[in-house]
């Protein structure tokens, strides 16, 4: 029985995938994300569904705008691994966040345009008389092409800055890279890109999002375009997602990931039924998983029949990552008897870490 649910703002694109998903998964909710509440104290937490307790699932897709972030990374940290979700809880704090986006993007060396921050207007000014023109301002979780301003001068560039400072509104500043209106949306599921196209924007107007009324066209991106797009979701962690590109004479440079990418416009210019996909991989994805939770749980029993003989226990599973940071599985910390307030001693190699007490 494998048992699905779709966690987002019930988008045609979303009612796509949940149809989609019916062809694969027994069962596949549909649950809204205004309805999700979570409750926290300090023994215990509950995501609650139409003031109910969510019930348990074997996939759940969590999806929605950057107004959602909180909730859908508090989300997938509370389900915590229990049921296979392709978003991860880090890739909701960094793509809703150009800022976050641009710095992880930099740290996992994916091509990017160069971004600067200021923490005054003053510092923001300066920088902006240094820069060659024409450069882009951005909020960093504008959406749709609307928080993106351009600048060709400093001069029009000093005026958005004193508009932006009354506003009180945060941004970064960017280097304009010229594409003559044209970006690329690569589609990432797994380690692929499933589709991609090109847009153009509209005539007078510089952002190709088809929101400002920009137009598409299919496109088969090159391999190293294709890696970078994979490396970007990898890095932010979203195993489905749509990559904004901007390809240059130099090679693609990464815009940005859209963790809730629409449908229509890819399905359409493609032709590539891009729910099918979707729904297939969650399927696969989430049968690999409950496939080695069963396997695991056959390991605790045989090393608990081999305890008498063997002094070590061993437990066959994946490592489960906080952004680097490992968390170790709960019966291995309780296997090891690991208490607060003893020291340990971390000995490490290539692929292999040892904690031993330290004496
Ligand atoms: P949004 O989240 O609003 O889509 P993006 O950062 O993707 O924000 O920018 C929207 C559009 O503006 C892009 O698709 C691209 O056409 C254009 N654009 C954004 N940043 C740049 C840049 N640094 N140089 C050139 N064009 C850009
Ligand atoms: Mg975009």
């Amino acid at each position: 029985m494998m048992k699905a649910a779709v966690i987002s703002l019930e988008s045609e694109s979303s009612k796509w995938t949940i149809e989609a998903m019916k062809k694969y998964f027994d069962e596949v909710d549909t649950l809204n994300i205004h309805h999700v509440e979570i409750s926290m104290s300090g023994k215990r937490a509950e995501i609650l569904y139409k003031g109910k307790p969510l019930q348990s699932y074997d996939c759940v897709f969590a999806k929605g705008s950057f107004r959602y972030a909180n909730l859908l990374k508090s989300l997938t940290l509370l389900i915590n691994g229990s049921a296979y979700m392709p978003i991860s809880d880090r890739a909701f704090t960094f793509a809703h966040d150009k800022l976050l986006t641009q710095l992880e993007f930099q740290r996992t060396n994916i091509p990017m345009p160069t971004t600067y921050l200021a923490s005054t207007i003053t510092a923001a000014r300066s920088i902006l008389e240094r820069l060659n023109y024409p450069i882009v301002m951005k909020f960093p979780q504008g959406t749709g092409g609307k928080g993106v301003l351009f600048a060709e001068s400093f001069a029009s560039a000093s005026s958005i800055l004193d508009a932006l400072s009354t506003l009180r509104q945060p941004f970064i500043i960017q280097e304009f890279i010229e594409t003559r209106g044209t970006d690329v949306r690569a589609f990432v599921i797994g380690n692929e890109v499933i589709a991609a196209y090109k847009r153009k924007a509209k005539k007078n107007e510089a952002r190709s999002n088809i929101h400002a009324g920009g137009t598409g066209e299919a496109i088969e991106l090159d391999d190293e375009t294709k890696r970078i797009a994979v490396r970007a979701a990898q890095s932010l962690g979203a195993e489905i997602c749509g990559v904004d590109i901007l390809l240059t004479h130099k090679g693609p440079v990464v815009l940005e990931l859209n963790l809730s990418p629409g449908l229509q416009g890819i399905t359409q210019y493609t032709g590539i039924d891009v729910a099918d996909k979707i729904a297939k991989f969650l399927f696969e994805k989430t049968k690999e998983k409950k496939n080695k939770t069963q396997k695991v749980g056959a390991d605790k029993v045989l090393s608990g029949i081999h305890k008498a003989e063997q002094k070590e226990d061993s437990l066959i599973t994946s490592i489960d990552f906080r952004g680097s940071r490992v968390l170790l599985p709960e019966v291995v910390s309780k296997l090891a008897h690991f208490k607060e307030d003893v020291d340990y001693e971390f000995v490490v190699t290539n692929d292999e870490i040892r904690i031993k007490k330290f004496k």
